[in-house]
């Protein structure tokens, strides 16, 4: 099942539902490792979560989780298998951050089936936070990374049935956006972030989303918590939404009410509502919460190996 197609709802977490039993509770101890990530996305939070069983680290988790969908040329908004701008060029955004506040990010990057890795690469092995387009891809070449064509006959083929009814302006709305956003905890109790997208299917060229934005897709304080969202990333880079529910943490509110604040940010803010953004957020507690605009965002728990969907509330119900 698709991860935007309506789930299945049968019981209660807070204000999320759990879809899937062995339930879970939402709390932990700070030290007890968890990966959460936006959508359904079990493989790939399966994945991060035995890697940091692993390394013991939650970079390391977050970064894993990440190339899951990247890889998967059915995942038609993250890395290969990505469906193109209008001008037929799949085009990757993420971003990486650390317990420690070092961040990485890429824009505009094509070619390069784990983009999330070269943020990680721009994190750690040059001064910088962010590179973009053909820099960027210079940089991921003379790290090893290998260039590959990332647009699938699929995704061609989507494309050009969408060139025939082209007006050539943004199309947006719930169906064309499935970006992988990740928080987790590693052993020694530290959070991570990671984010990995392909963008709005059918972008301009060049256009840049929220996903490599460290503040707007991710945002990580080790003394208080992450978050990281999906959707419209505009709305999202227009309020600096992962950092404001942070910083809505660090006031002492649950993850659930920070993520629903900055939701109503956006709902207040701008009167046009049909598009979608979705939030997720995790403190040191281990709490977490999970909000949307529009029905239909759920997110993916994987903790002491199990792994759940849940399906997120949202404004409109
Ligand atoms: N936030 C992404 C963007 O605006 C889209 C998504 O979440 O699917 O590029």
């Amino acid at each position: 099942m698709k991860r935007r197609t309506f789930l299945q709802t049968s019981g209660f977490i807070g204000s999320a539902t759990i879809l899937k039993s062995p339930s879970l509770d939402n709390t932990s101890l700070a030290t007890e490792p968890i990966i959460i990530a936006t959508w359904k996305n079990e493989k790939g939070t399966k994945s991060g979560w035995d890697k940091m069983m692993q390394t013991g680290r939650a970079l390391d988790g977050v970064e894993a989780g990440a190339w899951v969908p990247e890889a998967d040329p059915n995942e038609t908004s993250v890395g290969y298998g990505g469906l193109p701008d209008r001008d037929g060029h799949v085009t990757l955004d993420a971003c990486i951050m650390d317990h420690l506040g070092n961040a990485g990010a890429v824009t505009f990057l094509e070619g390069i089936m784990h983009p999330i890795s070269v943020a990680r690469a721009v994190m750690e092995k040059t001064p910088h936070v962010m590179l973009s387009g053909a820099g960027a891809l210079k940089f991921a070449l003379d790290q090893g990374f290998k260039k590959q064509n990332l647009l699938t006959p699929a995704s061609k083929k989507a494309w050009e049935e969408w060139k025939k009814e082209s007006k050539y302006k943004p199309i947006v709305n719930i169906e064309n956006h499935d970006t992988i956003g990740l928080l987790g905890i590693g052993k020694a109790g530290e959070i991570a972030g990671a984010c990995s997208t392909s963008g709005l299917a059918y972008k301009m060229h060049g256009r840049v989303g929220d996903s490599p934005i460290i503040g707007g897709a991710v945002f990580c304080d080790d003394e208080v918590g992450g978050a990281c969202a999906t959707g419209l990333g505009e709305f999202v880079m227009k309020t600096l939404g992962s950092f404001l529910i942070v910083e809505f943490m660090r006031q002492g509110m649950s993850p659930q009410k920070a993520c629903e604040e900055a939701i109503m940010r956006i709902v207040k803010r701008y009167k046009y509502q049909d598009f979608q953004v979705g939030y997720l957020a995790l403190n040191k507690k281990g709490e977490y919460g999970a909000y949307s605009i529009q029905k239909g965002f759920n997110f993916t728990i994987t903790k002491n190996g199990i792994t759940q969907v849940i399906e997120s509330a949202s404004y409109m119900s």
